[in-house]
């Protein structure tokens, strides 16, 4: 078995009709996020965090946010090809857990159909817990959302 961690952050859009994206649900209440993809901080996470556990490099030499392919992509659809990559080299996932930091929306009502499109796509218990900075920095502002994941693999 090995263990991976990621961790993503984007600022919040200054597009209004940008939809917030977070672990392949929309979710109301606040501006998207500014990014090359749809700038799923959390399922990005995920996946930079399984591909750490089969020590398949990061999303970004995978994803080159420099290329068109994967401009307002759905991330979902990128985590799904990690998923891939990560069967490829041999391993199959057995658990990801991921903590969202963010002021505002609240994301508790939102909590378990992230759990259910995250772990459907990678096939296993994926988890999303959220948290507030409590006003320190500049998630604590409000500025923009993080996300830090881990992940389980083991030799499939
Ligand atoms: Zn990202």
């Amino acid at each position: 078995m090995r263990v991976g961690m990621g961790f993503d952050i984007h600022p919040f859009s200054d597009d209004p009709g940008r939809p917030l994206v977070l672990g392949g649900v929309q979710v109301p209440g606040a501006p998207g996020l500014a990014g090359h993809s749809d700038a799923d901080v959390v399922a990005h996470a995920v996946a930079d965090a399984l591909l750490g556990a089969a020590g398949q490099g990061d999303l970004g030499g995978h994803f080159p946010d420099d290329d068109p392919a994967w401009a307002r992509a759905d991330s979902l659809v990128l985590l799904g090809r990690v998923v891939d990559v990560v069967a490829a080299a041999g391993w199959r996932p057995v658990n990801v857990d991921c903590s969202v930091v963010l002021e505002a929306p609240r994301l508790a009502p939102h909590r378990e159909a992230m759990q259910d499109r995250l772990s459907a796509q990678v096939g296993a218990d994926v988890t999303v817990k959220a948290t507030r900075a409590e006003g320190l920095g500049a998630l604590g502002r409000g500025e923009g959302v993080a996300c830090w994941a881990v992940a389980l693999v083991e030799r499939g």
